[in-house]
């Protein structure tokens, strides 16, 4: 063994003392501050290198490392959380619609808890959601507070809107299989808005292009519609039908009725001026 090496190993084999530290009553060193050892012998008296012992932790300097490592694992965590709101959502603003933040006004919302608590069964079983009802019931919400609970569990979420979908899917034209595939890549897919595009007979085309490809993949998909599920089961044509018929296939409906509540916001905004008004 070369002096080098040899001492490496020595160093390891002894613990740094520090003036406070003391020799205890079994012969071994105690950390000055918490009072416990900083050595253990070796089990059954053996021996290596001369020595009979080696160095071991103490209460605090344990106490300092698993915090040290608690608070790495943390970062690690929101690092991870911050890159998955980055790349998953089109639009950035939505991150902060959370469970944390909801008012509690809308009843479909225990339909979300329930869809992040059992995630790995919808994902097995392939369950995806149609959240369907008027304009202003929560759907965007309800969908955003299902991606912001899978994304804070480290699962990767998409959430776009075929809008958006359409747009990339004629820029990038060349790559346009890889994008789709990058699409189906993600456990969970959440188009916003569906069928808010209007259908020129590409756009019709490519929306089925991407709605089976999803199928194909055997992963779930959550879609919100401002469309009724009766037109959606009787579709115009057919182009239109076999993408309703996929997207019904995959999905559960879950309808959205009650008070419009950006309307309520709006009318609560305009009350409350009206008595600052007053004053
Ligand atoms: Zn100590």
């Amino acid at each position: 063994m070369s002096n080098g090496l040899e001492d490496a190993v020595m160093d390891m084999l002894v613990a740094a003392q520090e003036p406070e530290d003391y020799i205890g009553e079994d012969g071994l060193l105690y950390c000055g501050k918490c009072r416990t050892p900083k050595e253990a012998y070796f089990a059954d008296g053996q021996n290596f290198m001369g020595r009979d012992r080696h160095p071991a932790e103490c209460d605090c300097r344990r106490k300092e490392r698993l915090r040290r490592e608690k608070e790495e694992a943390e970062q690690k965590h929101a690092d991870t959380v911050e890159r998955l709101k980055q790349s998953g959502f089109t639009d950035p603003a939505i991150k902060d619609w959370t469970f944390a933040n909801d008012s509690g006004k809308c009843p479909q919302m225990e339909k979300a808890h329930f869809y992040v608590e059992h995630w790995e069964t919808m994902r097995a079983e392939n369950i995806g959601y149609l959240l369907w009802g008027n304009v202003g019931t929560g759907k965007s919400y309800f969908a955003d507070c299902v991606a912001n609970a899978l994304m804070e569990r480290e699962i990767p979420v998409c959430m776009t809107n075929f809008a958006a979908v359409l747009n990339d899917l004629f820029t990038y034209a060349a790559g346009r299989n890889e994008y789709i595939a990058r699409l189906c890549s993600y456990p969970l897919l959440i188009i916003d808005d569906f069928g808010m595009e209007r259908g020129t007979e590409y756009g019709l085309e490519q929306v089925y292009n991407v709605i089976d490809s999803r199928y194909r993949s055997k992963k779930p998909l959550i879609a919100t519609t401002n469309l009724t599920l009766e037109q959606m089961r009787h579709p115009e044509d057919a182009p239109h039908a076999r993408i309703y018929d996929r997207l019904l296939e995959m999905c559960v409906p879950v309808c959205f009725t009650g008070g419009d509540f950006r309307k309520a916001a709006a009318q609560q905004k305009m009350e409350c001026l009206k008595k600052l008004m007053e004053q």
